[in-house]
């Protein structure tokens, strides 16, 4: 990882995070070290960079390109840059003053480990809203915190969270979920902890690991599986939504998983366990399909399916409200549609894809009868571990997967994840998807 300052190299890279992702970066620096922190375990020779607090100059330019129509991300990691923690910059409560200034109306999202946030600072936010917060909690006991985070004072992370109710702040928290290091027990308090103090959502993130990572993250075999039963089982005592991640796809039917209070759906009555089936008379696609046309719809009629009976439900809605559903992520239909209409002009295709990814191409391939696509799942030889998600995917990975595929050689086009690359076309370590060697097949780009 690369530590670089303000210059030429970092403004690409500034300019995509707010182009593409409505991401405003603030700083590379973080307070805490935790243990399974993604931006330790990295192969040396990636091209990720790490970067000094931008100055005034500088975030108060890109703030003037962000998009009013889309959330504001702060404290995310969009692009090659390794995001740290916004707290530790020295000018956070101007840049969101700032910001609210320029765009009154749009949502501001801040993910934060809460270490340096106090009663203060949530009577600030509480002026700043609409705005919701992203909590890595990851534990909820002073030892776990100390251990997973290394976190000296972790008492003011657990204090600001017992507050964060009285100043009417959203807020969803997080947990990377070590067993093996805490024990079950810390596991479910932290859950318990978030759901009483008022997360909208609780998001159990099952641990992964790269071949670089400290041996101490490594979870036992089956770790995953005992997991997600773990998560069905306690969601059930919970008065919000926990969501393991990733979730477990088996189909694209919209599964409600959890309502948002005081939203469009809480009062319309939809539950948990619901399945959306129809938007204003015509049939859902997929999760996101249905996330998407909800958020763009002027009170919108559902037809749902509770049990086996199918109700139709009114909602009374603005435009570019939320919805209030929350539901796992799938896939857009749209992308579906193009990679359909990319198979009309060829004859056949191999798409190489993510571990992840697969179950749902199969399934959509099924759904919406795409003929002549194949699929070969990608591992991650460039990371190694456990790490499979398609943002992490390099040449080297794909290139492994389509000499292992079946016949590479009789296939008309090969189709690529979009999201392993930049807007350049590199991958994270910076070899373009152009020397994906594959004869004269070209590969294009799934967007
Ligand atoms: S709080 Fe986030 S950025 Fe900081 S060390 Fe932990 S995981 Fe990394």
């Amino acid at each position: 990882m690369t530590y670089i300052k303000e210059g030429q190299i970092l403004q690409p890279f500034l300019v995509e995070a707010v182009r593409e992702h409505n991401a405003l970066p603030l700083t590379g620096r973080c307070n805490l070290s935790c243990i399974f922190c993604s931006h330790r375990h990295n192969p040396p020779d990636i091209k990720a960079f790490s970067f000094a607090p931008l100055s005034e100059g500088l975030w108060s330019d890109l703030a003037q390109y962000l998009d009013p129509g889309r959330k504001i991300i702060i404290g995310e990691s969009a692009t090659r840059l390794r995001e740290g923690e916004p707290f530790t910059h020295p000018q956070i409560y101007r840049i969101l003053e700032r910001l609210r200034l320029l765009y009154p109306e749009t949502a501001i999202q801040i993910t934060t480990n809460a270490a340096l946030i106090n009663e203060n600072a949530l009577k600030i936010l509480a002026t700043l809203k609409p705005l919701e917060m992203v909590i890595s909690l990851n534990s909820a006991t002073a030892a776990g915190r100390n251990l997973l985070m290394n976190d000296f004072r972790p008492e003011n992370a657990l204090r600001v969270l017992s507050m964060m109710n009285n100043y009417n702040i959203p807020f969803h928290g997080s947990l990377v979920a070590l067993p093996h290091l805490v024990g079950f027990d810390d596991l479910r308090k932290t859950i318990v902890f978030l759901d009483q103090a008022g997360a909208l959502t609780v998001r159990l993130l099952l641990p992964g690991y790269t071949a670089f990572s400290d041996l101490a993250v490594v979870p036992p075999p089956g770790t995953s599986e005992i997991l997600y039963s773990f998560v069905s089982e306690i969601k059930s005592e919970l008065k919000g939504v926990l969501l393991a991640e990733p979730p477990l796809i088996e189909n694209l039917d919209s599964v409600v998983e959890g309502v948002n209070v005081n939203s469009p759906a809480f009062s319309a009555g939809i539950m948990a366990g619901d399945i959306v089936t129809e938007i204003n008379g015509i049939e859902t696609l997929s999760r996101v399909g249905t996330f998407n046309t909800l958020y763009s719809s002027y009170n919108p009629v559902l037809t749902v399916k509770r049990g086996s009976d199918f109700i139709k439900v009114s909602s009374s809605k603005k435009g570019s409200e939320s919805f209030g559903l929350i539901m796992n992520y799938d896939l857009d239909p749209d992308q579906i549609k193009r990679v359909k209409e990319s198979l009309n002009l060829s004859a056949s295709a191999l798409m190489l894809l993510s571990k992840p990814a697969l179950k749902r191409w199969e399934v959509a391939a099924d759904k919406f009868d795409i003929k002549n696509l194949t699929f070969q799942a990608v591992d991650s030889l460039y990371f190694g571990g456990s790490i499979n998600c398609a943002g992490l995917l390099t040449v080297r990975d794909f290139q492994q997967a389509y000499n292992n595929a079946n016949n590479p050689l009789s296939f008309d086009n090969i189709l690529v994840p979009a999201v392993a690359f930049d807007s350049n076309g590199q991958d994270l370590s910076g070899s373009s998807y152009l020397n994906l060697k594959t004869g004269s097949i070209p590969v294009t780009l799934v967007t």
